[in-house]
């Protein structure tokens, strides 16, 4: 493809792109093709002489069109979003267009430059304590994904509680090989903590860095973690000649948008540590939610974080930004590098070495890495704070008028725990007059199970709108519950009406 030619081809796919958002709605929200629909749609293989633009794009509508679940539809109401706009998008497309798999300054200052300067943008939009800023200890960088994150941090949390072990063993006068021993023993009881609400990732990662990984009950009904059970984990670790190294705390968990006790669990570690024990390292995950943090409303609780080593919120989430672009803050960015830094000679050059410029290599798992900064620059500029708050605002109105129709409707729904971040979580109850909540206990929370879940499958079965489900607790006590979340950037109050009205006609059908 010479430049004449990507000039046409270019403006063609944005002709296509622009004709699938204004038309997104149309679209059955939920795809319906069965595994394995495109093996019989692409022939193998590739072929021996190029294609014509014009025949590889008839495809997009012809065989990727099918096996899409349109995310950006007004019908997603399921998991959190994945917010999308044409800044973001603009974005990734510079992005593509210089490809300078920017690993450290040299590589192409910009790059850097942008990131850091951007990311110091986002925090103060976030009101972040400026602890978590580029001017002092700390900053901020991209990484592609809250997992991804959370690995990062718990790699850093891990090696950081061994060197203030080894520190401590120095002083107390043991010598090199006596400290090692000591290492290998405290490698294999190290534990990385979350609540029973907070996100896989925590495993996950606690996987990846050979640590071993334990959940913190919450309470039903309320799901945040709290310094008390936390206190008590620890005592329970301890007795056991474990470990705890590390904690995910959550703004916003996954199934209902909890958000921990961040003061208690601040008092909670305080008390825990002393001035020279090593440290628990905490994280706050906000992969979602945090995006709600640009409302006036919520601009007191950051400060709340400051007892935090880390934390991150996703602006591919609900800021408006392409996936993939999860913003992680540290307090001091030396327990990044410390972990991650690795520097062979083809890598030393002069601007490293001088300690003025930032590699971000060092902050991350890969070498290489996109211009994702671009993406939330453009976004950042295009909205404006105002554009940022608006569109927020519209979700949370979005979540509040559904609120009001579930709650208003206490015959067919319940509630399950608190509305938070234009998140509803609610069951469906069973059939009226064939068991009550007040003598029939277990067996109506049973029933309600089972006709929740059955409405959820029928829901999605039926694909004009895609929500999904959730399981809270465990054995008899447990609920099935619907989560509903409407947070792309084209979803209106009307949408969640109409969503009402989907999810009741189906929990009559089923009741009938
Ligand atoms: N943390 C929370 C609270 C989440 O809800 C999610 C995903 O929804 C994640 C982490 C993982 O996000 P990612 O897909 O960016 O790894």
């Amino acid at each position: 493809m010479d430049s004449s030619q990507f000039r046409e081809a270019a403006h063609t796919a944005i002709d296509q792109i622009i004709d699938y958002y204004e038309n997104i709605r149309d679209r059955r929200v939920l795809s319906e093709v069965q595994p394995g629909y495109l093996r019989e749609l692409i022939p193998p293989g590739i072929p021996q002489t190029g294609e014509k633009w014009e025949d590889i794009r008839r495809d997009i509508e012809a065989k990727i069109m099918p096996g899409l679940t349109h995310w950006q539809s007004p019908n997603f109401l399921a998991f959190f979003p994945a917010n999308s706009s044409y800044p973001g998008m603009l974005g990734d497309m510079y992005s593509a267009a210089f490809t300078c798999a920017a690993f450290n300054w040299q590589c192409s200052p910009a790059v850097t430059e942008l990131e850091t300067i951007v990311l110091d943008n986002v925090a103060r939009l976030v009101h972040l304590p400026e602890e978590f800023h580029s001017a002092g200890e700390g900053g901020g960088v991209i990484q592609g994904t809250a997992s991804e994150a959370i690995v990062v941090v718990v790699v850093a949390a891990r090696d950081r509680y061994i060197a203030q072990s080894k520190a401590n063993w120095a002083a107390e006068g043991l010598n090199e090989d006596e400290i090692e021993e000591k290492v290998c023993t405290l490698r294999g009881r190290l534990v990385a903590l979350g609540s029973d609400q907070a996100h896989s990732s925590t495993k996950k990662a606690a996987m990846i860095a050979g640590v071993r990984c334990e959940t913190i009950e919450t309470a039903m009904g309320d799901y945040r973690l709290t310094g008390e059970r936390l206190t008590a984990k620890i005592a329970d670790l301890q007795a056991r000649g474990l470990v705890p190294f590390y904690l995910t705390a959550t703004m916003g968990t996954t199934p209902t948008c909890a958000t921990d006790d961040f003061p208690s669990l601040a008092a909670a570690l305080a008390a825990h540590h002393t001035p020279t024990s090593p440290k628990i390292w905490t994280h706050i995950d906000a992969a979602y939610a945090g995006a709600a943090l640009v409302l006036p409303e919520f601009a007191h609780l950051p400060a709340t974080f400051a007892f935090a080593d880390s934390f991150n919120f996703n602006m591919h989430k609900w800021l408006l930004t392409n996936f993939d672009c999860s913003c992680l803050y540290v307090r001091r960015r030396r327990d990044l590098t410390d972990a991650l830094s690795i520097t062979p000679a083809y890598l030393r050059n002069e601007y490293s070495e001088s300690g003025l410029v930032t590699d971000y290599r060092d902050w991350q798992i890969p070498l290489g890495r996109r211009f994702r900064s671009l993406k939330a620059w453009f976004v950042t500029r295009s909205y404006g704070v105002d554009g940022l708050v608006a569109h927020v605002r519209k979700s949370m109105d979005c979540g509040k008028a559904f609120t009001a129709l579930v709650t208003a409707d206490s015959k067919r729904y319940t509630l399950v725990a608190e509305p938070a971040y234009a998140l509803n979580v609610v069951r469906v109850n069973p059939p009226p007059g064939s068991v009550t909540a007040a003598e029939d206990g277990l067996e109506y929370g049973k029933r309600s199970n089972e006709v929740t879940r059955k409405v959820a499958e029928r829901i999605n079965r039926e694909g004009k709108i895609f929500i999904t489900s959730t399981v809270l607790g465990k054995g008899e006590e447990s609920v099935t519950a619907i989560r509903v979340v409407g947070g792309a950037p084209g979803v209106q109050v009307a949408d969640l009406e109409n969503a009402y009205r989907v999810i009741s006609d189906v929990v009559d059908a089923v009741w009938a």
